[in-house]
């Protein structure tokens, strides 16, 4: 007989206490309608190995709408039904749970979509990416707790090993290759071998992913705690290069990755930043296909053109002592992520002061005069109030001006008031 392992005490132990009865209720609905219930996925991988995580995965072998409205009834919150796919999401103000049909799949084409239908826990389990992604924990009394490890999974958490389940794994879905990467980075582990033969093996099916699905893959990289070391083995694997033969990652991508994560700003997205900077290296053209290849949304394809427009101004931005408002004159109307990777990116650290200076100060620099105040001493409306208040707002940054009555004296001087 196998050993029953019971996962109760993990639980109790990392789970809130709020989401720890939303299971028992649960699995206790589900035993009503005689379905048996399971928590799934990455969460029960991490209850084994010690790490929290809040990502409530649960899969019914049964139609999991119905239990899903069921539960909304019992414990009131939002629902969101997706009939055709047999899933549901429910959230409360701080948590959040997906409910599943158990499913199997058939991968009919390499990177396309699976033909899923409604299948057992075993089917369910089989679908997915690694082993240790493939163990689930029964929620139904009686069986609570119980770890359900059908394809190794336990033992590979144990040997720290990322293993596919079968082996046209990647060709059915190439995206797991950048998955693996990223698990066998963020948890220290290491391919097991077999799998490292496939996936070295599979590495042109990566042209069978739509750029979206690419993009998504790498947007959750970008989100590990050290997005470059998954960066660094896609590229040693030739992974990196698939996606653009020129991109590298090297000790001067590592430092700048370092030196971004510390900033944390509130307006810089951190997928948009660290692009810029994988990116920085690459010529107009080279960006260009990243554009198109990873299908850039409009934002982060202009962060990307922006920090290549700010990096043709570097030399200029190179000399000490540039007036202010010579650095706002080449800084003005380039996005703030691409000021900041440019910030970071730039070789010349009088450069890099300047941008930070633009950044954290002269942008905000404005006149105290307004075009209403304009008006009313006597300048005609019309494109000459913006070329005066431009000029105002130069010599505020310049410090030729640091008061209104400066500035009103400056109006006279320059004849805003005769044109
Ligand atoms: P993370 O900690 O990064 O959130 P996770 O394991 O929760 O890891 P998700 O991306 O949230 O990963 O996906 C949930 C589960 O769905 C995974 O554990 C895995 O079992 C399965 N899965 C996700 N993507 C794939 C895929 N491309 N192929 C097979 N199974 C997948
Ligand atoms: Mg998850």
């Amino acid at each position: 007989m196998p050993e029953v392992i019971n996962l109760s005490t993990e639980i109790k132990k990392q789970l809130p206490v709020e989401l720890v009865s939303f299971m028992q209720l649960a699995g206790e609905v589900a035993q009503s309608k005689r379905q048996n219930l399971y928590l799934v996925g990455g969460v029960v991988r991490d209850l084994l190995l010690g790490r929290t995580s809040f990502d409530l995965d649960l899969v019914l072998e049964g139609d999991a709408t119905d239990l899903a409205r069921e539960l909304i009834g019992v414990k009131p919150g939002k629902i969101i039904i997706h009939s055709r796919f047999g899933t549901a999401k429910l959230q409360w103000d701080k948590w959040s749970v997906d409910l599943a049909t158990a499913r199997s799949e058939t991968y009919v084409r390499p990177g396309v979509l699976p033909v899923v239908k409604p299948g057992s826990i075993r089917d369910d389990v089989f679908r997915r990416d690694f082993t240790i992604n493939a163990m689930a924990v029964a929620l139904n009394p009686g069986r609570y707790g119980q770890l359900l490890a059908l394809y190794g999974g336990r033992d590979d958490l144990e040997h720290k090993l990322i293993r596919v389940l079968h082996e046209k794994s990647f060709i059915d879905d190439a995206t797991r290759i950048w998955r693996a990467l990223r698990y066998e980075q963020r948890l220290n582990f290491r391919l097991e071998p077999a799998t490292l033969r496939l996936l070295r093996r599979d590495i042109p099916y990566l042209d069978t992913i739509s750029g979206d699905r690419i993009r998504h893959e790498l947007e959750l990289i970008f989100k590990e705690e050290y997005p470059e070391k998954a960066l660094r083995r896609a590229e040693e694997l030739g992974v990196l290069a698939k996606l653009l033969p020129a991109l590298k990652v090297d000790d001067w991508l590592i430092e700048r990755f370092g030196r971004a994560r510390k900033l944390s700003l509130p307006d810089v997205p951190s997928f948009g930043l660290y692009l810029a900077l994988l990116a920085y290296r690459l010529s107009g053209e080279e960006i260009e296909q990243l554009i198109s290849c990873l299908r850039l949304p409009k934002a982060t394809a202009q962060t990307l053109r922006d920090a290549v427009g700010i990096k043709a101004e570097i030399e200029s931005l190179s000399v000490s002592g540039l007036a202010p408002s010579s650095i706002c004159s080449l800084l003005h109307g380039y996005s703030s992520p691409a000021l900041v990777a440019n910030s970071l990116a730039a070789d010349s650290p009088v450069a890099g002061e300047h941008i930070q200076l633009f950044l954290n100060v002269l942008r905000y620099v404005k006149p105290s005069l307004t075009g209403e105040d304009l008006k009313r001493m006597g300048v005609a409306q019309g494109p000459r109030i913006k070329e005066i208040l431009n000029l105002l707002r130069e010599a505020r940054l310049d410090g030729k001006v640091s008061s209104k009555k400066d500035e009103e004296e400056m109006v006279f001087g320059v004849g805003g008031l005769g044109g």
